[in-house]
């Protein structure tokens, strides 16, 4: 690992001012900046949510007819 003193930085699009390349926020003008990796970030997590909530629902909607077929067939059943 180099030192952890040199740390990378970018410049401010609104002030032009270095700062540091985590940052969300100028120091220099307090205007909030957009990050390229925290953007993507913030679609992959979404697109994430939605494979999640549709993987969801399938397994749910399995599960619910796996259910109802069970309580088919005992009424079957109970009718025979
Ligand atoms: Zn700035």
């Amino acid at each position: 690992m180099s030192d952890e003193t040199k740390r990378e930085t970018k410049k401010c699009p609104h002030c032009a001012e270095e700062v540091l390349k985590e940052a969300s926020v100028c120091k220099h003008c307090h205007q909030p900046i957009l990050t390229e990796g925290k953007t993507k970030n913030a679609v992959v997590s979404l697109v994430l949510y939605v494979v999640m909530f549709f993987v969801l629902f399938y397994a749910f909607q399995a599960f619910t007819e796996h259910e109802a077929e069970k309580q088919m067939k005992k009424l079957e059943q109970m009718y025979k």
